[in-house]
């Protein structure tokens, strides 16, 4: 059998590709032959603010898609050679939020302990219970849904984070009306998936900020009515800095939504006029992934992709191998692709 690999980040700033050993799935786990990865902003914040709350050594990736190749005892929904695509937000039905109906806000998602390692024994903590970065990687039942073979695994991927996010964000956290004047703040995958999200909402106007031109096209093509600021009933900030998010709350008509969804860095504020806040019957969101549940969401969501509703395809930018895991995320920190899927 082949050796495994995965990238790993043993201590602040170190990261390397290495090679990392498997168990096999426990009760109610499965394992996962990963086929293909996308390379999100999360991962990076995970680099940056040292591990995110992960402890060390941590196994990166948390967007993927592959195919099962065991599952443990008491798993019957999966079986051997089903493609899945994987989520990190799933619910563990025993928590305050699940056990009054909001599974969608569950705060204590079960993950696979004890299976991932590195090869001098010390225990890999996979990025929000899934560690995609990698060839193979145990996630519990619930994090793996079944999704058609018909959809290409490097857009499949895509379902697991970025899409889920900014789709769901529309529908689920701050439910956009029919005909509603929608703004994105930041126009890299989540964004877009934001757009087409607000499309599928039926949005009458979709504004697009970025400081980039070349991300004020991309939203164009997927469906951005305008570009630039303007006054709306739902802003989404993907963001997450104080600029952008005064900038939202500036943007919003009386009874608009500003969702916040982009992680900000440690200790980042922001300042809101109250009266104004006030004045214009605001609501703030947090949209956490768009509130999703893998195992509701990704089946509609992989439809809407075969049905054509969902363009995938054109969000992935390139594919490249693990190995490629630096420079994957140097041009996505320079903005130079929507999405690069590694595929291990
Ligand atoms: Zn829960
Ligand atoms: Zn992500």
């Amino acid at each position: 059998m082949a050796v495994d690999r995965g990238v790993v980040l043993s201590g602040p700033g170190a990261v390397a590709l290495e090679e990392i050993r498997v168990e096999p799935p426990g009760p109610g786990e499965v394992l996962v032959r990963i086929e293909a990865t996308g390379v999100c902003h999360s991962d990076l914040h995970v680099i940056e603010e040292d591990g995110w709350g992960h402890a060390f050594p941590v196994l990166l990736g948390h967007e993927g898609a592959g195919t099962i190749e065991a599952v443990g005892a008491g798993v019957d929904r999966l079986a051997s050679g089903d493609r899945v695509v994987l989520g990190w937000k799933t619910t563990c039905g025993q928590c305050p939020t699940c056990l009054r109906g909001e599974p969608r806000r569950c705060t204590r998602p079960p993950a696979a302990a004890g299976r991932l390692f590195r090869a001098d024994g010390g225990e890999l903590t996979p990025v929000l219970r899934t560690g995609t970065f990698a060839t193979h990687t145990v996630v519990p039942v619930a994090s793996a849904v079944k999704v058609s073979r018909e959809l290409p695994v490097e857009q499949a991927c895509l379902i697991g984070c970025a899409v889920a996010t900014g789709v769901l964000s529309v529908l689920e956290t701050a439910r956009v009306w029919d005909g509603a004047r929608v703004a994105v703040i930041g126009c890299g995958a989540v964004g877009l998936s934001v757009i087409q999200g607000a499309l599928i909402a039926g949005a009458a106007e979709i504004r697009a900020i970025d400081l980039d031109e070349r991300k004020i096209e991309q939203a164009l093509q997927f469906g951005a009515t305008h570009a630039g600021p303007g006054r709306v009933d739902f802003v989404f900030d993907v963001v997450g800095r104080r600029a952008t998010f005064e900038q939202a709350l500036g943007m919003i008509a009386t009874g608009g939504t500003v969702t916040l969804i982009g992680l900000s860095p440690a200790h980042e504020t922001a300042e809101l006029e109250l009266p104004a806040l006030f004045g214009r019957r605001a609501r703030i969101l947090v949209s956490h992934g768009g509130d999703h549940l893998p195992q509701e969401d990704f089946p509609r969501l992989a439809q809407w992709a075969l049905d054509g509703k969902l363009d995938l395809a054109g969000m992935v930018t390139r594919t490249a191998p693990l190995d490629a895991w630096q420079d994957a995320l140097d041009t996505m920190q320079r903005g130079d692709v929507i999405r690069t899927v590694l595929t291990p």
